[in-house]
């Protein structure tokens, strides 16, 4: 089969104008006072939420009517971190830390293709829906090949998940004192008309939009000073987010110390990278005056614990970010280091990973808020993350009837972040399935499967 010919996109309700929503055994909204309604539900029409309150007091019909007795309602989760072309090369340098992670990496990430890029974003997203995302960010940072940042900015909508495509860029090589081969760098001039291309190709700022564009030069170890500069420039003159990783790991600490004569949020400042439009990856390594330098500056932060356990990077101050009142997402990271696309297990070991340093500094509500809200507001969304009048209709809902759930029954949404995560029954993107039935509704799961696992032995071999 050609890689290329999936079958058609169907979607099971295409002509949708008004959504009812019933029944739920509880609706978890997110609104200003966290009410959740128990035999819940709300109206949408052409996918905003025109009302929500307990099924009595809704209308009684619509053309799509979802009844979800036995199911708990959250908006949908967003993924602020990612490198979706990993899925490709899950369970590789088993037991490396970062740096050593990466330079085993860097040279199969050489080989990827356009096709990888595409099969490879459309897996992970699809997984990424089955867990309850309705948004993912991704940051893709290299470019071998002919790839484009297009090419999974394709693959998001055949998926259907609203997506935040981050154009990602190293330019310091080895040669130049940086971390990865020269093979897989690139000139700074072509990165910022490439980034230039991409957002007044990809970009929309309205609200509901499905696909935005976000800066993103990959590390200090692997890009300038001068690149840092510019993306900076660049994305605030098109008023678009900036993202970066930063403060992963005790070596990268070094790194800018020894390189820039400061730590990594001190060279972040004095490269313009500080503000309400900039989020940091990971940001485990903070000093207490550090994390009031992010509160004062808006700095947002995507937490990705998965990552820095399978790294062995540290353990992120999330208590101290949250009790500063510094803007705090999750992110599953890329699949190498991960190895999955589970946003709502990611919740639960954020959850987790947080008492292992305290016991009660992430309740289970608050790591809700965190990876709906929480998630908006780090991707600068007003549109999002909440299931309230005005917000678009973007959810999940979790089936109560599992045996992950069975015995926690009477608290479903402390179910949902304590107990082993499950698959989402139904995720719905502006009112429109992208999982129904616990299945992927845009793409045909078998062959999706079937394609990426040959991408990824080809890959493998070459
Ligand atoms: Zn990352």
């Amino acid at each position: 089969m050609n890689p290329e010919c999936y079958p058609p996109v169907v979607s099971i309700v295409t002509d949708v104008t008004t959504l009812l929503v019933n029944h739920a055994t509880v609706l978890v909204t997110m609104d200003e006072h966290r009410t959740e309604i128990r035999d819940g539900g709300f109206f949408a029409r052409d996918g905003w939420i025109e009302q929500v309150a307990p099924t009595k007091d809704l209308p009684s019909s619509a053309d799509h009517v979802l009844d979800l007795t036995d199911h708990v309602v959250v908006p949908g989760l967003v993924n602020t971190h990612h490198h979706l072309y990993q899925t490709l090369t899950r369970a590789y340098a088993q037991d490396a830390e970062l740096f050593e992670w990466l330079t085993t990496l860097y040279p199969v990430w050489a080989k990827l293709t356009p096709h990888d890029i595409r099969v490879s974003a459309r897996l992970g997203l699809t997984e990424l829906a089955l867990s309850g995302c309705t948004t993912s960010s991704d940051h893709l940072y290299l470019f071998p090949n002919g790839t484009r940042l297009d090419d999974e900015i394709g693959a998001a909508r055949d998926v259907g998940l609203r997506f935040h495509a981050a154009r990602g860029s190293m330019s310091l090589g080895q040669s130049d004192g940086g971390l990865p081969p020269d093979s897989v760098v690139e000139d700074e001039q072509a990165i910022l008309d490439d980034t230039r291309r991409v957002i007044e190709s990809f970009h929309d700022s309205t609200p509901g939009s499905m696909i935005r564009v976000v800066v993103a030069p990959c590390s200090p170890f692997s890009v300038t000073p001068d690149l840092m500069r510019e993306s900076a420039v660049l994305a605030r003159h098109y008023g678009v987010g900036l993202h970066t990783h930063l403060a992963e790991t005790i070596d990268e600490e070094a790194f800018c110390v020894d390189r820039f004569g400061m730590p990594p949020l001190a060279y972040a400042e004095s490269v313009g990278w500080v503000g309400p439009d900039v989020w940091f990856a990971h940001a485990v390594h903070m000093s207490e005056s550090q994390i009031d330098r992010m509160a004062e500056t808006g700095t947002g932060v995507a937490h990705c614990p998965a990552s820095n356990m399978r790294l062995g990077s540290g353990i992120a101050p999330v208590a101290e970010y949250l009790d500063a009142g510094v803007r705090i997402a999750f992110g599953v990271d890329g699949s190498a280091s991960n190895d999955g696309n589970d946003l709502l297990g990611e919740a639960r070991l954020a959850v987790l990973l947080a008492r292992v340093r305290r016991l009660g500094m992430m309740p289970v509500r608050v790591a809700l808020e965190v990876a709906t809200l929480g998630g908006a507001r780090v991707l600068g969304r007003e549109d999002i993350g909440a299931l309230v009048p005005g917000k678009a209709a973007d959810f999940a809902a979790f089936d109560l009837n599992r045996i992950e759930y069975a015995g926690a029954q009477h608290d479903p949404v402390a179910a949902l972040l304590l107990c082993a995560s499950t698959r989402a029954a139904h995720t719905y993107v502006h009112g429109r399935p992208v999982v129904s039935e616990g299945r992927p509704v845009n793409v045909e799961l078998e062959t999706l499967v079937e394609e990426h696992n040959r991408a990824a032995f080809r890959l493998a071999r070459a």
